[in-house]
């Protein structure tokens, strides 16, 4: 096989980002937006010894799970969506089958615990338009006019687009105001060379109650006729707040530190379930509210709480699932890396009148463990109790340190929320081995049409 040959291959599974999987004479081929059960033609562009990557160039025979018309006519260039051509139904079973897979070969959990334990996916009945957040790279065509829209995968050039299926309606709106708004008042585009300009929009939408958040995120002091722009924005049913983050340095982070209001307030306010949160334009907020909801309800539903627990809630954010289980809980403690985002947790439990979660800002694998210690120092060689543990780890998961302190605190019961079923798998092994048994696992689907699937386990104490 070599760069360039034209193939017709049928594809039979689906890789770990999405992309079709086929086999010519033997010879293993990548083929991404190609999908499980098409026939198609495909051209090479990397071959390698045993396996190669190609070119999706012509559908021959499309499979039964092939959406008729994606939703969005840029889904293939666009770099957000992986598989929005599948139908929604084989999205699911593909992540559910991911989970599986994983918890199988990496975690070692025998077939018939996984028949016995696992739960159909938790999918969502409206899988578009669920994003409360995003973000728009502000740029210019080569005619020279501003457009704004999505990276193509992998690169930095942008694809014009105002009208991502994944986002909200409004977002539309706000950006054509934008554009328009700029192209009048000749406000350039972020300048590589001249590194100024308007660098990027955020927007974000609060689910339960519709307020709307704009932020211009410049490089520069300020946004020229800015009140031209404002006095457009805010008639828009909803708006609640206007900023600027002026972000001068030289990097690929997104958002400068100092926030400029221009309207309204620096926040928006939104729920999830009855707990009040406000999110200002650096806060870490989930970007899927509805999914969020049923995936803390089933964390909520594990912890199975009657209001005498202490729990402690490990990679905490800003507090949601804390304040979320603090409510039929004793106490909670949450920890988190972020100091941002404790501020924020601590400010959420005051608005909610919840007093009784305390926050820690450090790493779980140092704040747990110093804690145990000091505990037993101090209580005459007596070890502190947790009823629960939740973690809601980043991708790489927990630390083998933090896993054996979870262990020696022996709490009844285990909660691993996780968007890593790889190393959820390896952490479950662990924890296993250490006398907890996985008594439930649920995959919760959080970003249709992506490859990303979260999973939240019961391991409970033997
Ligand atoms: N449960 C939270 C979000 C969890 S995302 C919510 O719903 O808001 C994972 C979080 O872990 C992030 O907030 C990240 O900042 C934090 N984090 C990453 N490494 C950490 C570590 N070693 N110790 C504690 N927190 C960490």
């Amino acid at each position: 096989m070599q760069k360039n040959d034209l193939v017709t291959v049928a594809i039979e599974d689906i890789g770990v980002g999405g992309e079709g999987i086929g086999k010519v004479d033997g010879y293993t081929l990548f083929i991404k937006d190609a999908i499980i059960g098409d026939v198609v033609e495909a051209k090479i562009v990397k071959a390698k010894k045993n396996y190669g990557y190609a070119r999706l160039m012509n559908i021959v025979t499309p499979s039964e799970n092939r959406v008729e018309k994606p939703a969005c006519p840029m889904a293939r260039r666009c770099g957000g969506c992986q598989i929005q051509e599948m139908k929604y139904g084989a999205q699911l079973a593909f992540k559910e089958g991911k989970v599986r897979g994983n918890l199988e070969r990496i975690g070692e959990v025998p077939t018939e615990l996984l028949d016995k334990v696992m739960q159909p996916i938790v999918g969502m009945e409206e899988p578009f338009h669920y994003r409360n957040k995003a973000q728009f790279p502000i740029g210019t065509d080569k005619e020279g006019h501003i457009i704004t829209g999505f990276y193509a995968g992998r690169t930095h050039s942008i694809i014009p687009n105002t009208d991502c299926a994944l986002g909200v309606a409004v977002n539309q709106k706000i950006l054509e105001i934008i554009l328009h708004f700029m192209e009048n008042n000749h406000i350039s585009a972020y300048d590589e060379e001249k590194h100024k300009g308007l660098v990027r929009v955020l927007i974000r939408y609060g689910f339960k109650t519709d307020e709307i958040m704009v932020c211009l995120v410049i490089n520069g002091e300020k946004l020229p006729h800015a009140e031209k722009l404002v006095d457009k924005l805010c008639k828009i049913p909803g708006m609640t707040s206007i900023t600027i983050s002026v972000n001068k340095a030289k990097t690929n982070v997104i958002m400068g530190n100092e926030i400029k209001l221009l309207w309204g307030q620096t926040y928006i306010t939104d729920y999830i379930g009855n707990v009040k949160y406000q999110i200002s334009p650096l806060s870490f907020y989930q970007v899927n509210p509805v999914q969020t909801e049923k995936l803390y309800g089933l964390a909520l539903d594990y912890a199975n709480l009657n209001g005498n627990e202490t729990v402690w809630d490990l990679y905490c954010g800003i507090g949601t699932i804390s304040l979320f289980l603090a409510q039929n809980a004793k106490q909670v403690y949450g920890v988190e890396i972020v100091p941002q985002a404790i501020d924020d947790a601590r400010n959420n439990a005051k608005i909610n009148d919840i007093t009784n979660a305390e926050f820690y800002v450090g790493k779980a694998e140092e704040v747990l463990p110093e804690y145990y210690k000091e505990y037993e120092k101090t209580h005459n060689g007596e070890t502190v109790h947790a009823d629960v543990i939740v973690v809601d780890p980043p991708r790489k998961g927990c630390e083998e340190s933090l896993l054996q302190t979870i262990v020696d605190m022996q709490p009844e019961k285990v909660v691993y929320v996780s968007c890593d079923s790889a190393t959820l798998a390896r952490d479950v092994k662990f924890l296993r081995a250490k006398g907890y048994e996985l008594k439930d696992v649920t995959p919760v689907d959080q970003f249709p049409h992506t490859v990303h699937v979260e999973t939240v386990c019961l391991l409970s104490r033997k």
